[in-house]
Order: structure tokens, then C-alpha cells, then sequence
């Protein structure tokens, strides 16, 4: 294997040159520039008058630079060399090589500096905070994503129970309670009685004054429901102008008690909407779990059957199915 210099042709002594970082300049004997490379070009830049190497250093390091320049043997040292846009001087480890021809050559590179080092970990330190930053913002969208998901899931699930007139417990929700009622009374021989609920001659409100001031009425109704429905006790909306009630571990008496609170205060209960004055009436009608003899729907039919007794004995009152 021959030495480096012998294997590169002369042709690639350009491109070594030119991508190198060390600076080379050639210089007459007297310092004056003659020809430079790539990586001095940055400095030659910012003063294209200056024609002599000495004025590259800042004085305190030109006096050291002709000393060496003038000496006509090879010299090394570390000097500063002034650069654009920079106030401090680059420290440079400078090489002078005297050649035969009485020319000189100039080869200086850059020193790494504690400031240098320094200026990479701050820069460093600052690209970090930066991540840091946009972490904490990315960590903080995604918790207010979660909680801003969970209100609508929780949003969603009480759309899909609620009844949005009313407010009560939508038809399927209250069959869904009741359906459970009923397994819950029969595992543990508890009591269960409901109540179904329907406004008299509701049809008469909506065609006497529109369909919005029924809705109004129902509403009234409703907070009539909720104000005498008390735990366990729930409430929901079955139909159109129907309701149902079911009292956990009650018999009865105590849904017959309910049912004329009912009747009473929803009777005495005038609703003043859109400037007319307008009273209804409801029918209850009133069954009891028969223990191990039925199933949910089996009551409901009773409980509805019982309704329509009511209706069919002048309405306003509640009956009981046998
Ligand atoms: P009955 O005493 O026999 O129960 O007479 P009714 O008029 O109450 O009975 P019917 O079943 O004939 O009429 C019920 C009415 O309830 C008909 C329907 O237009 C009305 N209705 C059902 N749902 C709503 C609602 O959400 N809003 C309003 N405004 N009316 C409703
Ligand atoms: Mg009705
Ligand atoms: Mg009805």
C-alpha cells in the first residue's frame, strides 16, 4: 500500500480541497492572498478588499501572525481568525508552510471551544424544553379529548334513556327496570306492584290547543309523576300519554295510596300555558306480582287492563285488577 498523497491523483487535489473544513490559503512570502479554498471563502467574504492574510486576525493575534509569516519555517499556533456575523474571533489552530517557490501555504481549523460546547448543550437544552412543551400540550389535548369523550358518552347513554319531553325514563329503560323488578322479586319472594298511568281524553287538549300546549301538559304531568314517586320507586314514560310506575317491595295498599295522590293532585293541578288555563284527569290502573304465577308482560297486560276500567268507570280514579 503506497502513502495517501501518490495514490490521489493531482486531478482530485481540488475536491479534497474543497470539502475539507480546515481553511487553506496560499500566500506570496509577503502574506499577500494568491488562491483559497471553500471553507476560507466565508471569511474572505466579509472583507473583499482585504487582500493580505494579516488582516484576517484581529490585532492582538496580527502581530504574532507576521512574526511567524516572517520567520520562513513552518510554524504552528492557535490564533483567532474573525468570521461574519460573529463579534468573538474563531479560535484556529494555523499552520505556515513555507514552499520552494518562496510561497507560502496557510492551513487554520477550527478549535472546539468550551463556548462552542457550551452553545451546543444550550442548544440542545432548548430543543429539549421545546419537545418538553409540545408534549405537555399534546398530553393536555389528549385529557381534555378523553374528558370532552366521556361527557358525550355520558350524553349519549342518557339520551338513549331518557325521554327528552319528559325527562322521565324512556319506554325502553322502563321496561328494562321492570323486566328486572320482576326476576329481583321472584329470586328473593319480594313484593312488586305497578301502576299504569294515562291521561283522560288527552286527544280533546291537542285538538282544543295545539299540539305544543299538549306537550306542555304532559310535561306538568310528568313533574306531577316525579313529585310523588319516591325510592325505589321509578317512573317512566310507556307511551304517548301513558306512564308506569313501579314500587319495588310494595303491595297494594301502598300503590293504591299513591294512585289517589295522584289523581288528586293532578286534578288540582291547573297548568296556565299560552294564556289558556287547562286541567286534566288521569286513570290508574293498579296490579300486584302474582309470585311464580307470571311474568313481566303478563302484569303489564293486568296493570293496563285496569287502566281501562278505570276509563270505562268515569276516569279520574284508579282500579285495581283482582
Ligand atoms: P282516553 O281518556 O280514552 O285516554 O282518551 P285520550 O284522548 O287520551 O286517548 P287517545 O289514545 O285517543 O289519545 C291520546 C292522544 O295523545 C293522541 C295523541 O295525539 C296524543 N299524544 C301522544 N303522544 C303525544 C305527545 O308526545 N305530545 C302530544 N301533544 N300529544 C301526544
Ligand atoms: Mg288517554
Ligand atoms: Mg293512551
Amino acid at each position: 500500500m503506497g502513502k495517501l498523497e501518490q495514490l490521489i491523483s493531482p486531478s482530485y487535489v481540488g475536491e479534497l480541497l474543497e470539502n475539507i473544513r480546515a481553511m487553506v490559503v496560499l500566500m506570496e512570502s509577503d502574506g499577500t492572498l494568491i488562491s483559497w479554498n471553500g471553507a476560507f471563502e466565508s471569511y474572505k467574504i466579509i472583507y473583499p478588499s482585504a487582500n493580505k492574510m494579516g488582516d484576517f486576525f484581529p490585532t492582538t493575534d496580527k502581530h504574532q501572525f507576521l512574526m511567524n509569516l516572517n520567520s520562513k519555517v513552518r510554524q504552528r499556533w492557535n490564533a483567532g481568525l474573525t468570521q461574519q456575523g460573529e463579534e468573538q474571533p474563531r479560535y484556529c489552530t494555523c499552520t505556515l508552510i513555507p514552499m520552494q517557490d518562496e510561497r507560502i501555504l496557510f492551513i487554520a481549523e477550527k478549535v472546539e471551544t468550551d463556548s462552542d460546547f457550551q452553545e451546543i448543550i444550550e442548544r440542545l437544552g432548548r430543543r429539549v424544553k421545546l419537545f418538553q412543551i409540545e408534549s405537555d400540550f399534546t398530553k393536555k389535548i389528549a385529557r381534555n379529548k378523553q374528558v370532552e369523550m366521556e361527557s358525550v358518552m355520558v350524553q349519549a347513554k342518557e339520551v338513549a334513556q331518557i325521554d327528552p319531553l319528559t325527562f322521565l325514563l324512556n319506554r325502553r329503560m322502563i321496561v328494562r327496570e321492570l323486566q328486572d323488578e320482576v326476576l329481583r322479586a321472584e329470586r328473593y319472594n319480594t313484593l312488586l306492584t305497578i301502576s299504569v298511568l294515562d291521561i283522560d281524553h288527552f286527544k280533546s287538549v291537542n285538538d282544543t290547543y295545539g299540539h305544543l300546549v299538549g306537550d306542555e301538559v304532559l310535561r306538568q304531568v310528568a313533574y306531577n309523576l316525579r313529585d310523588h314517586t319516591r325510592q325505589p320507586d321509578l317512573a317512566g314514560r310507556y307511551g304517548g300519554e301513558e306512564f308506569l310506575i313501579l314500587l319495588p317491595s310494595s303491595d297494594l295498599t301502598a300503590a293504591t295510596k299513591q294512585a289517589s295522590r295522584l289523581c288528586k293532585q293532578i286534578s288540582e293541578t291547573t297548568s296556565h300555558i299560552q294564556g289558556h288555563s287547562i286541567t286534566v284527569t288521569v286513570s290508574i290502573g293498579i296490579a300486584q306480582l302474582r309470585s311464580g304465577m307470571e311474568t313481566w308482560d303478563t302484569l303489564l297486560n293486568r296493570a293496563d287492563n285496569a287502566m281501562y276500567e278505570a276509563k270505562r268507570s268515569g276516569r279520574n280514579r284508579w282500579f285495581v285488577s283482582e
